[in-house]
């Protein structure tokens, strides 16, 4: 995941701008931040690991002027926590220079990449992102059919800003994955992966961008063009609406935080539990619990605190502090002692951390811990950029629900059917990617990605195709007859 952003104002400050509109989607990519700017086609950037707040001051910013800006907040997948691959990153080619944030995952990335060497182009990384800004920065045909070229030969999942030729380009994958949307202040353009950063500028939605399209910014104005076809109805990715952006912002005219609200009330009605109070695992399980307390009338009340600091780059504790049993994300309140309490999350990935929390709970003298997660279970890998493991890591994967909850150590599991999440985003079904509840990937993931995925946590190939062809299912809710101890 990713945030991205981009303004086209001549006589505004737009690295300042840029720099608010980053910090609005700073939940989208904590590991590195930058900007890039064009001063009458000269493009300059500054990119390095950490906050926005990190990366940037007062003096650096004014170091950073020009008409035209593209800014992006990186959330890393695995491994490749780099300098290098901090963007936006820039790239010089035979036909123009580009400076590009993209969000996302492209799906055949090893093979353009094959052609780009093959044919002369210097790649400094293996990114992705690198491909994309190579094949526009070499095309020796106007700006807007370079794009529109891109897009046509690469596949996976893309939300893109582009600067080059003074110019600010946005465009978005034909299945619409990744969100992007469109915003004006007064008459100068932007864009943004969420509406949120727009509130913070005082800009309005002009609207999302379409599956497929391309919008181009200049001196005089905007065009849209529908650069490539678009597949369907688009796929936007329903984990957006459960967990990754921010409550505030508004997708397809939904505001998130409702949507989760209704995904909590939900809950309440398909897995409903006698208890004392419902808390939330915060920030993120806060609106599903706000819900299901409505819902069910069980009264909401606060059970962990948790340390908003812990960024991408936090220190990691040494071993002492972690026997000393270090609670750096959450502490639990005292509220919960002596109480059947339902814990709310938005969902389980690794169940790594869903673990900790039950275990704390119970230590803090909980009675029960019934848990509530507004999402289905997530059974399958995610190749369209959200960090969330390979399938043998998903807790979810090849496990039933009472299994999971055994993991977990919780007095009982539910989730929320899919039926239930769709309901809850009052958009319809077939607008959405929902490959990491159902299995059904959008678009075509070569067979190669996949079982890379899968043998990269060491399963033989036998092994990987097996559990390719054997999707598994499994029953929404369980329930332990005994306490389990606290560990
Ligand atoms: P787990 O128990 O699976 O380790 O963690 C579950 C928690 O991770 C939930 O609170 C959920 O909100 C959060 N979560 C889900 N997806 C992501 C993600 O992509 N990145 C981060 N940092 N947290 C996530
Ligand atoms: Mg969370």
């Amino acid at each position: 995941m990713c945030g991205i952003f981009g303004i086209h104002a001549p006589g505004r400050d737009v690295a300042r701008l840029t720099y608010f509109g980053l910090f609005a989607l700073q939940h989208r990519g904590q590991e590195s931040a930058g900007i890039a700017v064009s001063d009458e086609g000269r493009v300059t950037a500054l990119r390095d690991m950490g906050l926005v707040t990190q990366v940037f001051s007062e003096q650096k910013l004014r170091g950073l002027s020009g008409q035209v800006a593209v800014g992006h907040a990186r959330y890393s997948t695995t491994g490749s926590t780099h300098w290098a691959n901090a963007q936006p990153i820039i790239q010089q080619g035979r036909a123009r220079t580009v400076a590009l944030g993209h969000n996302g995952n492209l799906t055949n990335t090893s093979e353009l990449r094959a052609g780009l060497l093959a044919d002369g182009a210097r790649l400094r990384s293996t990114s992705d992102t690198e491909v994309i800004a190579a094949l526009i920065a070499r095309d020796e045909r106007p700006l807007e059919e370079a794009v529109a070229g891109a897009m046509a030969r690469i596949d996976g999942a893309f939300s893109a800003v582009l600067l080059a030729e003074g110019k600010l380009v946005g465009f978005r994958d034909p299945h619409g994955i990744r969100p992007l949307v469109l915003g004006r202040l007064e008459d100068d353009w932007l864009l943004a992966s969420e509406s949120c950063a727009f509130d913070l500028l005082g800009a309005e939605v002009e609207r999302e961008l379409a599956p497929g399209e391309m919008v181009v910014v200049d001196d005089s104005g905007y065009e849209a063009h529908q650069a490539v076809e678009p597949a369907g109805a688009g796929s936007l990715c329903i984990f957006e609406f459960i967990y990754f952006a921010r409550p505030d912002t508004k997708l397809r005219g939904v505001e998130l935080h409702g949507a989760r609200v209704r995904m909590g009330e939900r809950l309440a009605a398909e897995a409903p539990v006698e208890a004392d109070l419902v808390m939330a695992v915060p920030d993120s399980g806060t609106p599903a619990a706000i819900g299901f307390a409505r819902a069910s009338g069980i009264p909401f009340a606060e059970g962990l605190i948790k340390n908003r600091y812990v960024g991408r780059t936090f220190i990691q504790p040494d071993q002492a502090l972690r026997e000393h049993g270090i609670k750096t994300k959450f502490n639990p309140l005292a509220e919960v002692s002596g109480k059947r309490v339902v814990v709310v999350d938005d969902s389980i990935v690794r169940g790594t951390t869903t673990r900790k929390i039950v275990a704390m709970l119970f230590e803090e003298g909980a009675l029960e811990v019934h848990l509530r997660i507004s999402s289905p279970p997530i059974v399958s890998p995610c190749f369209y950029g959200i960090d969330m493991a390979d399938e043998d890591e998903l807790i979810a994967g090849g496990r039933s629900v009472e299994e999971v909850r055994g993991q977990l150590g919780a007095t009982s599991l539910a989730y929320l059917s899919l039926d239930g999440l769709q309901d809850s985003t009052r958009r319809p079904e077939g607008t959405f990617c929902r490959a990491c509840l159902t299995r059904e990937y959008p678009t075509q993931i070569p067979d190669d990605l996949k079982l890379a995925k899968l043998r990269f946590e060491g399963q033989t190939v036998a092994g990987a195709e097996r559990s390719l062809a054997n999707p598994t299912k499994t029953s929404m809710l369980a329930t332990s007859g005994t306490r389990p101890k606290a560990s």
